[in-house]
């Protein structure tokens, strides 16, 4: 650690700081920086990633929630003419207002204790984004790459594969931090789908749909859509009333969503 951070970890902001170099080294090489892109890393903490991504990219944006954190980063990429560094809550961050007419490639190792509902603010500007590598816990990781059928799938995995191209790339041990945390992380890389493999015609009802659907995953697709649905005639849904919402991939959430969508216009 550098000694310009006079920094104890916070668990209030799920700071866990990489301090493994070949890890840091394979996030960077995994991102492939180019000298054109416009980075941007959420949580750069002590700024491990951070060095590593500058030395290959100079447009590098930062966004860090611990303002204690602000002043010392500063300092250690003083020379980086166009590193900057925004103190705010990425949750809050308008990434689409920020991107302008570019394309942001977003890094960083999350906050364990925000990333579902920073993956779904994420999502709301997948337009502005190019890709994102995240280290997570590897159990989101396995969340978010999950095939139906499997425990591990659910609404993140559906969302997510609604709206991107899920990879997860390579595992991380808890010695790999500081403090190490209790978990396994993994690293996982989301490509935005430049064209939608399958277009739900109303992605919040998509979403309610699923919401619906794995808040009873015991339940049959007949049981589990009424209470938005009371009326409903089973018979005529595209996909069979009787299995089970886990069961449907992407496509028959969509088509599903797509007959509902009828329903309601
Ligand atoms: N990138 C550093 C590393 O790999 O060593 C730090 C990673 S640490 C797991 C998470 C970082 O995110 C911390 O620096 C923490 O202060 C910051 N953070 C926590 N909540 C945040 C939020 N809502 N918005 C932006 N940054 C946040």
């Amino acid at each position: 650690m550098d000694n310009f951070f006079q920094h104890r970890a916070r668990k209030r902001f799920g700071q866990n700081f990489l301090v493994d170099e070949n890890i840091i080294e394979k996030i960077v090489r995994a991102v492939a920086p180019r000298e054109s892109d416009r980075l941007v890393e959420i949580g750069p903490g002590q700024g491990a990633i951070t060095q590593l991504l500058l030395a290959r990219c100079p447009s590098l944006t930062a966004i860090e929630l611990d303002r204690d954190l602000i002043p010392p980063l500063k300092f250690k990429f003083r020379n980086y003419e166009q590193f900057q560094i925004i103190e705010q809550d990425a949750l809050k961050f308008d990434f689409g207002e920020f991107a302008g007419d570019n394309k942001l490639r977003i890094v960083g190792n999350l906050p364990y204790n925000i990333s579902t509902p920073l993956l779904f603010h994420l999502l709301g500007f997948r337009g502005a984004i190019q890709d994102m590598h995240f280290m997570l816990q590897k159990e989101v990781v396995d969340r978010l790459g999950a095939t139906p059928g499997s425990k591990a799938y659910g609404r993140l995995s559906v969302m997510v594969q609604y709206f991107c191209r899920v990879q997860g790339l390579f595992p991380v041990p808890p010695q790999s931090f500081r403090p190490a945390p209790k978990v396994d992380s993994a690293i996982v890389r989301l490509t935005p789908h430049t064209t939608q493999p399958h277009t739900a015609r109303d992605e919040k009802l998509l979403e309610r749909i699923v919401n619906i659907a794995f808040q009873q995953r015991r339940k049959t697709l007949r049981n589990a859509l009424k209470p938005l649905y009371p009326d409903l005639d089973a018979n005529q849904l595209p996909i069979d009333a009787g299995r089970r919402p886990e069961t449907l991939s992407v496509q028959e959430f969509v088509q599903l969503a797509n007959y509902c969508a009828e329903l309601d216009s």
